[in-house]
């Protein structure tokens, strides 16, 4: 898609550090990462949101996220990973082409998820919300 940075990355038309490739994805690294190694797992089609992206792409992007991740921690000596993806620009997407971030996560890297946990007022509240999301579940 034209104007989409990471479809020029993809083409060639922008310069990345890429650490893998295949036909369905690419990886690189982010250019302003959250910890050293930071990833980025796309979909070589332009996807906006993840939606969107076929089911075996979506499955190579986390498998490969993954692997990366394994990598990762090997290579940088790191505890964890993290595997994280923004769906829309009110859940933090900054870049509208559909990515998979691969954070490797230490101990004490200074690095906090503003994470938080929510009261339902009652279970039947929380059912409720679930009978909603699954009436709009579709495949
Ligand atoms: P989002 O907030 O959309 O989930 O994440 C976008 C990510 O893309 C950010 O972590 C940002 O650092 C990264 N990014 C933005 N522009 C570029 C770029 O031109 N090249 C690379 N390698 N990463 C980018
Ligand atoms: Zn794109």
């Amino acid at each position: 898609m034209k104007d989409c940075i990471f479809c020029k990355i993809v083409a060639g038309d922008l310069p990345s550090t890429k650490l893998y490739e295949d036909d369905m994805v690419l990886a690189f690294m982010d250019i302003a990462p959250i910890n050293p190694g930071h990833v980025l797992v796309i979909p070589k089609e332009h996807h906006t949101g993840s939606s969107t992206i076929p089911e075996e792409v979506a499955g190579r992007m986390f498998h490969v996220g993954a692997r990366l991740g394994v990598a990762l921690k090997r290579a940088l000596d790191v505890g964890g990973f993290n595997l994280h993806l923004a769906d829309g620009k009110c859940a933090g997407q900054v870049v509208m082409h559909a990515h998979l971030h691969v954070i490797p996560r230490d101990i004490e890297d200074g690095f906090h998820w503003n994470w938080r946990q929510q009261q339902y007022e009652s279970d039947e509240a929380r059912d409720d919300i679930a009978s909603k999301i699954i009436e709009k579940l579709k495949f």
